[in-house]
């Protein structure tokens, strides 16, 4: 063992007034393990302790305020899940409601009439009275009083952690005996002197004292952005090196020519004009395909912009040099999709294209997995069926996935294993467009292209809102439009949490319409998750060929169906949906030559955020906006399919609000390994040493992608 052990690394039970059982809550419950971690456990907000409201002058308009006086009387009323304990309490001008619906067994044990204390809260109205739900509470201490500070830092707390003392108080009791354990010389310089230079960044050391304890706001504002400017450059500096040195070091298959596959396709059988934005896609591609190097390509663009078409035609060069290709989608209908169109566009070409899932199964898979190892299928399409291990092909030159954030890290890497001797290009395709910051950090080690054009002839799909109330007038309008001979969706959300609650949903929907829409005269589809792959396969047949009008369905349908007659998308409950799922559904229709109409349907009570994203729907057609709409209303953790990427838990930087410093942080990252990759010069001897102490933390970014 090294004596040099930083101070930061101490375990967190050792530090004075921790021991073993906090310290295990710390663990356990903040991920809390070293005097470092606690120290990076950055306060997510700070009271101004010097500041506080008059009861008086509270009224329905108050947002947080901060009360001192005394708790007068508490009572447990109603029982249950109801269960709630209720204090009074009072100032020299006034009396208000305090209210706790949870740890009410901690607080009635520990808060006692009479005494004083400091509330801080966010006021309520209920039934015309004002109260404070589960308000912050400490003890009015002398001390509270004289050191009192204009920004006490409050930390991310749990019912646990209160119980252990842990609450508010103790959390800032902590930090300051770690402050007093720790020196400049535990928190080496890890930025170049230009960067703070540049930015006038407070030092290291000063910054993460400051983020918890800043003197005044001007230091506050420093402190957070050298530490949000750090997290993201140091990420991105990570991201860029790997993207470099893969470029050094992977060599990729060379696609040199363009021969007959892609070239018949292109003159006899290609349906329509490429976009320019195709074309400079394709030639993108085109060039990392035939440089030596692998390719890892990210590939955005809107619902509807023909992506499919670039990545088949893409695969179309991986053939004519001899080399297989595949495409894997992330749903089983998006796939057979996939299959069917792509079987369509090269008919009559020599080429053989097979579909993989977990429904091919017996002889047929045998078969299957047999011409795919001898090189006889050409093309294989598939679910992440694909990527199993006994899925081995002959000489696979390029990879495909559709995806929705939804292949992890771990599954896109098994698709390198997939070809020897060097691992085969890798296409990643987004159905809906992604925000910049998320796409620099998700991808950030990607190269990327852009489909910034739809395809001539596009007609903007009309977007209304509607709520129960305009119920009848909704349906007399889906009829005038199946009388019209057009076809209907109707969508219905379907979330793990509430399945059960969701499935009943989509059956009294069905039920609903059946009945207003009775046979012989109408005919519904039916198409849901839980289904099974037979029958689902089924009723999308039927709505594909038009023998029912209205499809109802979860949100299985998102993706890929290409139903051109299908003119009316009805959503129900679209509260519920991400921005970028109703954008997806939304695309589902205006693929015809008919006027086409998405109605959203929703509760009349709506919250502020559920009301301005159905607004941004009605507002707007634009995949990127709304992408960037969705991260800034419910921030990059909510975003669909990115929870499960470690990458996006950042300590203090925020993705929608901090944009303009990612991209800085990417800029200056960039020139630095342009300028220097191997970080040699003296100016830059800092970052390998930070890289060389943080190579535990960095080793889980290189296993992206
Ligand atoms: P997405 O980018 O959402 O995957 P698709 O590849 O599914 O879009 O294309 C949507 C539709 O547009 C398809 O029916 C496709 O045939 C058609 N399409 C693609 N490119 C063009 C084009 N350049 N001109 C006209 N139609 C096109
Ligand atoms: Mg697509």
């Amino acid at each position: 063992m090294s004596n040099l052990r930083n101070t930061l690394d101490s375990p967190i039970e050792y530090l004075k007034g921790v021991g073993p059982i906090k310290g295990d809550m710390l663990k356990k419950e903040l991920g809390i393990h070293t005097f470092g971690d606690l120290l990076r456990s950055f306060p997510f907000r700070y009271v101004d302790k010097t500041k506080f409201h008059k009861i008086r002058d509270i009224n329905n308009e108050s947002n947080a305020v901060q009360l001192k006086g005394v708790l007068r009387r508490m009572e447990t009323k109603g029982d249950g899940r109801a269960k709630r304990l209720v204090g009074r309490f009072r100032d020299d001008t006034g009396v208000i409601e305090l209210v706790w619906f949870k740890g009410v067994y901690f607080l009635e044990k520990n808060l006692a009439i009479g005494k004083e204390y400091v509330v801080y809260g966010k006021v309520n109205s209920f039934r015309g009275q004002l109260n404070i739900p589960h308000p912050e509470i400490e003890e009015l201490k002398a001390e509270t009083t004289k050191k009192a500070s204009s920004f006490a830092p409050v930390y991310p707390s749990t019912d646990k952690l209160n119980a252990k003392g842990l609450d508010a108080k103790g959390r800032r009791k902590l930090m300051m005996t770690l402050m007093e354990k720790i020196a400049p010389s535990d928190l080496p310089e890890n930025l170049p002197d230009y960067i703070l230079a540049k930015f006038k960044f407070p030092p290291h050391f000063k910054a993460l004292v400051d983020i918890h304890f800043p003197k005044n706001q001007r230091d506050l504002d420093r402190a957070t952005s050298r530490l949000k400017f750090e997290e993201l450059f140091f990420l991105q500096l990570r991201l860029l090196q790997i993207r470099r040195r893969r470029k050094d070091s992977v060599r990729g298959h060379i696609f040199g020519l363009i021969g007959e596959n892609f070239n018949r396709f292109f003159n006899e059988k290609l349906p329509f004009e490429l976009t320019g934005a195709q074309k400079r896609v394709l030639k993108e591609i085109r060039k990392d395909l035939g440089s030596g190097v692998q390719m890892n390509r990210l590939l955005q663009g809107d619902v509807g912009s023909g992506k499919t078409m670039v990545g088949l035609m893409s695969m179309l060069m991986a053939l004519d040099n001899g080399f297989q290709a595949c495409l894997m989608a992330p749903t089983e209908i998006l796939a057979r999709q996939h299959e069917i169109g792509i079987t369509e566009y090269v008919e009559g070409l020599d080429i053989k294209v097979g579909f993989l899932s977990g429904t091919v199964k017996g002889k047929k898979r045998v078969k299957l997995l047999e011409e795919l190892a001898a090189g006889e299928i050409d093309i294989l399409i598939g679910t992440h069926a694909l990527i199993e291990d006994p899925v081995v092909f002959k000489n696979l030159g390029l990879a495909i996935t559709d995806e929705q954030h939804r292949f992890g890290v771990k599954q896109r890497a098994k698709l390198w294993a997939k070809s020897q001797p060097c691992p085969p290009h890798i296409l990643v395709m987004t159905a809906t467009p992604i925000p910049r910051t998320l796409a620099m950090t998700l991808y950030g080690d990607l190269d990327v292209s852009v489909i910034d054009e739809l395809p001539p002839g596009r007609k903007l799909v009309t977007t209304v809102h509607r709520t129960e109330n305009h119920r009848m007038r909704v349906f007399g309008f889906m009829r005038e439009q199946i009388h019209l001979g057009r076809q209907v969706y109707m969508v219905f959300p379907l979330i793990q949490e509430s399945e059960k609650l969701d499935l009943k949903n989509l059956e009294e929907g069905y039920e609903v319409i059946s009945r207003e829409f009775p046979i012989p005269k109408y005919q519904v589809s039916i198409v849901h998750g839980k289904m099974k792959a037979k029958d689902k396969q089924f009723e999308m047949e039927r709505f594909v060929k038009g023998k029912t009008q209205i499809m109802i369905a979860t949100t299985v349908i998102e993706v890929g169906v290409n139903v051109p007659n299908a003119s009316v998308m009805v959503i129900e409950n679209t509260e519920r949906f991400g921005l970028s799922q109703l954008h997806q559904l939304r695309g589902r229709v205006g693929r015809g030559a008919d006027k086409s109409y998405c109605i959203l349907m929703s509760s009349f009570k709506l919250t502020t955020e559920g009301r301005e994203r159905i607004q941004t729907m009605v507002n707007t057609s634009n995949g990127f906006e709304i992408a960037e709409a969705d991260l800034r209303l419910r921030g990059p953790g909510n975003i669909e399919g990115t929870q499960q990427s470690g990458i996006l838990n950042f300590r203090i930087a925020d993705l929608a609000r901090d944009g303009r410093i990612l991209q800085t942080a990417r800029e200056l990252a960039a020139r630095i390994l342009d300028d220097d990759p191997q970080f040699a010069r003296s100016e830059h001897a800092r970052l390998r040493l930070f890289y060389d102490k943080n190579a535990r933390q960095f080793r889980v970014w290189s296993r992206i992608s």
